[in-house]
Order: structure tokens, then sequence, then C-alpha cells
């Protein structure tokens, strides 16, 4: 068999040489910390696992559903919208159900760039936009996240004979990996930017419902005129704790909308509707839980930082999502201390380098383990 050159481009998973050593130290019996994975650990609420139920009683829910999600999903995301951002949202145009919203992401590369095109992708980052774009046949012109820069890109950097030439570009605030958050100004600046080249705005918008201290994500559909330039992708994944529900959407302008339903016409069938029933209890029943949720995700932020903080390691301390992006000691780079934290004390963290070479420095914590787990780990680390 011959592989088709597009799987030769995707970059090799870098965490073998993690897994083999994880691996070997579960056989010898260590108590591994998992601090890897960016999985809610909390159960989806109750009224929502209830719908599911019902819903999987209904027989209408076996067939095939419609490709752009049923009209009651569609609805209730616009309803949704209008709820956390008051922003209105055609529900037969504007709004598309997806399969997870990674599904959506990916697929939207297809649905924008032919052989050669540009696209506009933050580096560290979630790996899907990168990956995507490649296995699209596009170039990604990687935008440097540093921490100066609060992890913004530096859009004024972009050359404009690379801007004239980007399809797309992608942001992603609340940040996985970094945690960082971006204000209005950075939104509306994104915006102009998109506008003056033609260029679609790409929001990832997947942690926006889990934030501290009263801090409220913004959705780039805040920004007046942003539905002309932009698409915005959520999840029902973080916010409900229901990961592997597959259930996700994409919104904002219509072309966009329109371009990757071609798309996914083509390739898929949509999600389960006894999912998408469940989808619209959970968009439009009681949003209490998140009140609980983020209580515990604040406290849990808190044992990290200030457990980090006070071993000597330099941070940020996050606003909203779920992930400490703290910078390795000096002398390390990220591979060499997460094998060697591992080695030495059992806890699992991920390289910074595994999300770009912007990530080179850094490692990322995620807090979706209970508090005990997450104090331990942080003494663990202390006493290194
Ligand atoms: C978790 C996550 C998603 C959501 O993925 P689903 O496919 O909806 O489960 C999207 N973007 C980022 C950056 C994420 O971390």
């Amino acid at each position: 068999m011959k592989k088709a050159k597009r799987i030769a481009k995707v970059p090799p998973y870098l965490f073998v040489q993690i897994d083999k050593q994880r691996e070997a130290m579960k056989a010898r019996g260590v108590d591994i910390i998992n601090l890897g994975i960016g999985d809610p650990d909390l159960p989806t609420p109750d009224h929502i696992t209830q719908a599911l139920h019902q819903a999987i009683d209904n027989p209408r829910s076996f067939g095939y559903p419609p490709y752009e999600g049923t009209f009651a999903f569609r609805e209730a995301v616009a309803f949704w919208y209008h709820k956390r951002f008051l922003i209105d949202l055609d529900p037969n145009s504007e709004v598309m159900a997806l399969i997870g919203s990674k599904e959506g992401i990916a697929h939207l590369f297809f649905a924008l760039l032919d052989p050669g095109d540009i696209a506009l992708i933050p580096d560290p980052a979630y790996p899907v936009y990168k990956t995507a774009t490649l296995l699209a046949g596009g170039r990604p012109h990687l935008l440097p996240l540093l921490e100066k820069n609060g992890f913004l890109p530096d859009l004024k950097k972009i050359p404009a004979s690379i801007a004239r030439k980007a399809k797309l570009m992608f942001i992603n605030y609340p940040n996985n990996p970094t945690g960082a958050t971006a204000d209005a100004d950075f939104l509306e600046e994104a915006v102009a930017f998109c506008r003056k080249y033609d260029i679609l705005l790409c929001s990832d918008l997947a942690y926006s419902e889990i934030a501290f201290e009263g801090y409220k994500p913004l959705s780039v559909l805040e920004i007046p005129g942003a539905k002309e330039v932009a698409v915005e992708f959520h999840s029902l994944s973080k916010t409900y704790n229901c990961t592997g529900f597959r259930l996700g959407m994409a919104v904002g302008n219509s072309a966009a909308i329109n371009a990757l339903s071609i798309i996914k016409t083509n390739v898929d069938s949509g999600a389960y509707m006894a999912l998408q029933m469940a989808g619209v209890e959970a968009l439009t029943g009681s949003q209490s839980h998140l009140k609980e949720t983020n209580g515990i995700y604040e406290r849990r932020r808190n044992i990290v930082v200030e457990g980090l903080k006070k071993a000597g390691f330099q941070l940020q301390v996050p606003k909203a999502g779920f992930y400490i992006w703290p910078k390795v000691p000096k002398g390390y780079t990220s591979a060499k201390f997460v094998s060697e934290l591992l080695e030495k004390t059992g806890v699992l963290v991920v390289p910074g380098s595994g999300y770009g070479k912007y990530g080179e420095g850094y490692f990322r914590i995620s807090i979706t383990s209970p508090d005990e787990r997450l104090r331990e780990a942080v003494k663990r680390v202390a006493a290194l």
C-alpha cells in the first residue's frame, strides 16, 4: 500500500516517548497523576442526561438526521447565543450542527482552502488548525502567541503580502493551551484586519463558559459587523461536561456556513438526533450547574497556581478555561522537563512544544482532576 502524500505531511505524534515512559512506570506500580488531558471529570447535569434517556426512547430519533442539524437544535443554538451574548442568528442560514466542534473546524479548511492557499494559524494552538490546513493542502502561516503580548497574535507583524493571500485566520479565546483571554479591543482589531484583507475570521469559543471571578468571555460576533467576516465554533463538550456526546455548532457568516455544509453533506450524515434533542435541553434549560462547576475549577486553579508559585514556577493566572501554562525551569526543554517530572514524581503534564514551536519552554496542566489529586501533584512537584 502507498499512503497519500497528505498523510506524510501530518507531523508525527509527539507523545510516543512519554506514553512509553508512562506505560513502563504504570507497570512498575507507580501512582501516575495524569494532568495531561483536558476532559472534564465532572458529571453531565442530570436534566440533560434525562433528556437523552427520553430521546433514546423516541422512535423519531432513530433515523438519519437533517444534514444541517434539526431545526429544534439550530433554534436552541440561536436562543442560547441571544441569551448569552445578545447576538441574533438566523437558525436557517447562520447555524449548523456539528459532530463535535473539532469535526467542523477540520472540515472548514476543506471548504476554504485550495492547494497552496495560506491559513493564518496561532502557535502554540489546538493542533487541529495546523493539521487540517496541511490535510487540505494549504500552507499554515504561524502567528506566534508570545507571553509579552498576552498570548495574542501581533497582527501588525503579518506581512501584507501574506495577509492578501490568506483565506482564513483562527483565533481561540479563552485559549487552549495558554489560558489567555481576549478583550474587545483585540477582537475589534481582528475583525478589522480580516475585513481589510477579505479573510474569514474563525473563532473557536470552546471555553466561553468556563470562567472565574465574574469574568465573561466575549463572542467575536459581539463586534459590530463581525458576521460579515466571521464564523464561530462552540461545543457542548466543555460547557456541559459531555465531551463524548460529540455535539457542537458553527454559527455566523452564512456563506461560510453554507460552504462548510457542502463538505459535510458529502462526508457525514449529522449528529445522532437523540443527542440533538438532549442538546436542546442543554442549551435552553437551566444553566445553574455552571456556577458550581466554575467554583470547582476556580478552587482547583488556585490550588495549582499557588502551589506552583510557591515552588518557584513562573506563570500567568488564567481568568478562564481549565489550563495552567507555566514556564519550565531554566536549563530545560519542555520535553526534557516533562519526562523528568514524570520519572521523578509520577505527575504527567503536556510539553508546550506539543502545541507548536512557540510553546517550547512551557508545559500545560489541566485542572480536570479532583482537588486531592491536584494537591498531591503540586506537593510532589514542589518536592522535586
Ligand atoms: C476541547 C476543545 C474543543 C472542543 O472539541 P469538541 O470536538 O467540540 O469536543 C475545540 N477547541 C479547543 C481549543 C478545545 O480545547
